[in-house]
């Protein structure tokens, strides 16, 4: 029986801005199994990404988590927990929001490793690409050496100590063993001469080198966990298909835990074993592949479903979702399903928020819609223009898709 790696209850995610109160991720919960490619898709603005680096503690002022538990089963860390934290501990499993900061963030790397969507702004300019995977490395060599220590993990590097191991050799952080460490790294994701690449800057990269490079420095640290968010977005189909078969290609051979985060319901298709859709701060539907691709219940799941081109009916036209997300500001936001007003099923009691029912699918498909409870009934219809004045007065937030949460460029979901 596969075990759950981490347990993710009610993670409450918002951002206090100017505008007011953003609720990215709300009462979020779901489990990853060791060894499995659990998937988390929705459009842009559905708190996807929000909810990754919530995971990792990276979550940026404004913003905060307010609640939540994330429980992580790693034996090692509830021992040495137990000592000092001892609430944050519950038999094999850790929530890591009651560790104290410096163990939180010892976690990122050896623990939870996250590959970015934008890895051009995710490696530091002035440094050698090999350099920053061998810091990577030399992280993980100095924790394993000694794991009840958190100053090893977290320790920083940077050009300072790069100059010194330039100027002195032998003297800086990195050594001669994690360097070549780096090199392997770089050739396991398929860069062509890694010894010479890894002298290289980052700007003397191609994108999809440098996603490449993202990789090979998410699995120095060997982590428990990767977090894979939109690893392909800014790459074309080619590239794209070949970062899949590495991430692909490693997963079977590592068996490596991945957290795979996409609004790209193809490359769910093609990596995962189970599924979580997200739609304005949750997740309404989840299941394995076959219950959310072939017994969508969630009119949401089925329209990005049938927002999918298919070869077999070319010609055809797509059926788009209408309408926007909705604005995630809390004074904005109704106390009903919040697909209402785009959905095509709209009942008089889905102006009450719907609790998760169970899916018709396997005993872990559920969804966050009355249909799944009881079919639709159309004498309980909402009129057609019920959400019309509503919709236009909802303006704030809900820019093309992407929400604005901090009124200065940071997105829900991006
Ligand atoms: Fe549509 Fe109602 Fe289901 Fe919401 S709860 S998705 S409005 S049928």
């Amino acid at each position: 029986m596969p075990r759950d790696l981490l347990s993710v209850r009610d993670l409450t995610t918002r951002f206090f801005t100017q505008e007011g109160q953003v609720n990215a991720v709300e009462k979020v919960s779901f489990d990853v199994e060791e060894g499995e490619v659990l998937g988390i898709v929705g459009e842009s603005g559905s708190g996807k990404s929000v909810t990754a680096l919530s995971l990792v503690d990276l979550v940026e002022d404004p913003g905060r988590i307010v609640d939540g538990e994330i429980n992580y089963r790693n034996s090692e860390l509830a021992e040495s927990a137990s000592e000092n934290a001892p609430d944050a501990v519950d038999g094999d499993f850790v929530d890591v929001r009651k560790l104290p900061e410096r163990h939180r963030r010892a976690l990122r790397g050896p623990d939870f490793a996250t590959i970015f969507q934008d890895p051009a702004s995710s490696l530091n300019p002035s440094l050698p690409v090999g350099e920053q995977i061998a810091e990577a490395v030399e992280v993980q060599r100095r924790a394993s050496a000694n794991p009840r220590s958190t100053r090893s993990r977290t320790q920083s590097y940077g050009l300072g100590k790069f100059l010194l191991g330039t100027a002195l050799p032998g003297q800086g952080y990195l050594t001669e063993e994690s360097k070549a460490r780096a090199i392997e790294l770089l050739e396991l994701v398929g860069i062509p001469d890694p010894a010479e690449r890894a002298e290289a800057l980052p700007h003397e990269y191609s994108g999809g080198m440098l996603q490449r490079a993202m990789i090979a420095q998410a699995l120095a640290g060997e982590p428990e966990l990767l977090i894979a968010d939109e690893p392909t977005t800014a790459l074309d189909v080619t590239i794209q298909a070949q970062i899949l078969d590495i991430l692909g290609d490693i997963q079977e051979e590592t068996g490596m835990t991945i957290l795979l985060i996409t609004h790209n319901l193809g490359v769910i298709a093609r990596m995962c074993d189970r599924v979580g859709v997200m739609y304005a701060g949750e997740i309404v539907e989840r299941g394995s592949l076959e219950d959310v691709f072939d017994n969508p219940v969630h009119p949401y799941t089925q329209g990005l479903l049938g927002s999918i081109p298919d070869l077999e009916s070319a010609g055809g036209r797509l059926q788009p979702i209408e309408g926007n997300v909705p604005s995630l500001l809390d004074q904005e936001m109704e106390d009903r399903c919040y697909f209402a007003d785009r959905c095509p099923n709209a009942m008089e009691e889905c102006l009450e928020k719907p609790p998760e029912f169970p899916g018709p699918g396997s005993p872990d498909h559920a969804a966050k819609c009355y249909l799944a409870d009881h079919p639709y009934e159309p004498e309980q219809a909402l009129p057609e223009d019920y959400f019309d004045d509503e919709s236009s007065d909802t303006t704030v937030g809900r820019d093309d898709g992407k929400d604005d949460a901090s009124g200065e460029g940071v997105s829900a979901d991006d």
